[in-house]
């Protein structure tokens, strides 16, 4: 099953701007049944009033969000390596294809009948398959090509404030100027306090394993980990960051695998991770659902 979602374009710009997510957050639990593989497709309507695609994330993960999240508690995390961004200045209009499509939609303005409730809608197979042919050979939103995020992490925690200023400025990928501005100026500080406050509470434990290196070889190894990347739009709040010893840490990234905070386990694909150390993720373990 795959999805479409209208993407309000104040929003997807600000995605853009603050380091591309290749996520999507939800307060509606239609969101989670897209299949694993499956799309979301998104689209916007352009600057010209135009409806475009914006993007297709390739689902690999569904995971919930921090309790009281403010843009709700699903999310869906698209595979890095497949999903894209569409550039949608000059996109070709997808309002004749998707009124082809199944759904209700009336014959009004296009973008209010996917708002509320209706924002997220399944499209069958074969609609989806017309979306893939619309969408083959658009181009891409430059601002959508990765940074590394692991060598972002380990310059953060390089001890000289210059060199993290003149490297976060070459560092290759498609990060937005503003965004690498906020880091230079806020992150990297806040960040490196953080990374001390999670080795002061845990005792330099990683939060999966509870490998110390403190206490065996009197030095800190374990790395602050940011769950939402830093170069994907994440915060340097304590609560956005865990500590892991160097093999969580590179797996975790390896597999880009999200924490799911219905149980606070990193998504390793075909196996879960439990965090065993929580203490300063407790209160943000989302609630079940009630039904
Ligand atoms: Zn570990
Ligand atoms: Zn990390």
């Amino acid at each position: 099953m795959s999805l479409l979602y209208f993407w309000r374009r104040d929003n997807y710009e600000r995605d853009l701007d603050e380091g591309v997510a290749f996520h999507l957050n939800q307060s509606s639990a239609k969101l989670h049944s897209v299949d694993l593989g499956g799309s979301v497709w998104a689209f916007t309507r352009n600057a010209k009033g135009r409806y475009v695609l914006a993007a297709e994330l390739i689902v690999h993960a569904k995971t919930r969000n921090p309790e009281g999240y403010q843009y709700g508690p699903f999310r869906v995390w698209g595979d890095r390596s497949r999903s894209r961004y569409f550039a949608i200045d000059d996109g070709p209009n997808v309002e004749p294809l998707i009124r082809t499509f199944a759904l209700s939609m009336g014959d009004g303005v296009l973008g209010r009948s996917f708002q509320g409730p209706g924002a997220v809608r399944s499209i069958a197979p074969m609609d989806h398959a017309a979306l893939a042919v619309f969408a083959r050979d658009l181009p891409l939103e430059p601002r959508a090509h990765g940074v590394n995020e692991e060598q972002l992490e380990l310059l953060l925690a390089r001890p000289q404030p210059e060199v993290i200023t003149e490297t976060i400025y070459t560092l290759p990928g498609g990060m937005s100027a503003a965004r690498r501005r906020t880091i230079v100026r806020d992150v990297a500080v806040r960040s490196r306090a953080n990374v001390e406050d999670l080795r002061t509470l845990y005792r330099g434990r990683c939060q999966v394993c509870e490998w110390e290196s403190r206490a065996a070889h009197s030095v800190d190894v374990c790395e602050g980990h940011h769950l939402q990347w830093l170069s994907r739009g994440g915060s340097d709040a304590m609560s956005n960051m865990v500590l892991l010893c160097p093999n969580h840490h590179r797996l975790v990234h390896a597999l880009d695998a999200p924490l799911d905070f219905s149980d606070l386990s990193f998504d390793l694909g075909t196996q879960r991770a439990p965090l065993r150390l929580t203490d300063h993720l407790r209160p943000l373990i989302s609630p079940s659902p009630s039904s």
